[in-house]
């Protein structure tokens, strides 16, 4: 969880790759009740293949089978910034007296 970092730098040294950063998040926002954000179903299953950005997962519900991520439906969507610059930047949100 965040408060398990004490400092920005602590973001680097506990994620030195934006994998990661998102296992920390999945476990974050979904910790063992991952949600399709389409749908709300807690039926999904990881995709995989060479072709397939990882991290991405499909809704196993026949009426929704959306592909997402963690970052699907939220500010994060499609962000070109490594995942530990956000995160970084919460922790700052998180932590500074006078607010940001
Ligand atoms: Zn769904």
């Amino acid at each position: 969880m965040i408060t398990e970092l004490k400092s920005v730098r602590d973001v680097w040294k506990k994620m030195p790759t934006e994998r990661h950063a998102r296992l920390f998040l999945e476990n974050a926002i979904w910790g063992d009740d991952r949600f399709c954000p389409h749908c709300g179903s807690l039926r999904s299953r990881p995709l995989r293949g060479a072709s397939v950005r990882p991290g991405l997962y499909q809704c196993s519900e026949k009426e929704c089978r959306s592909q997402f991520t963690v970052t699907t439906r939220t500010p994060l969507h499609a962000t070109k910034l490594d995942l530990r610059i956000w995160i970084a930047a919460m922790f700052h949100v998180l932590t500074s007296s006078k607010g940001i």
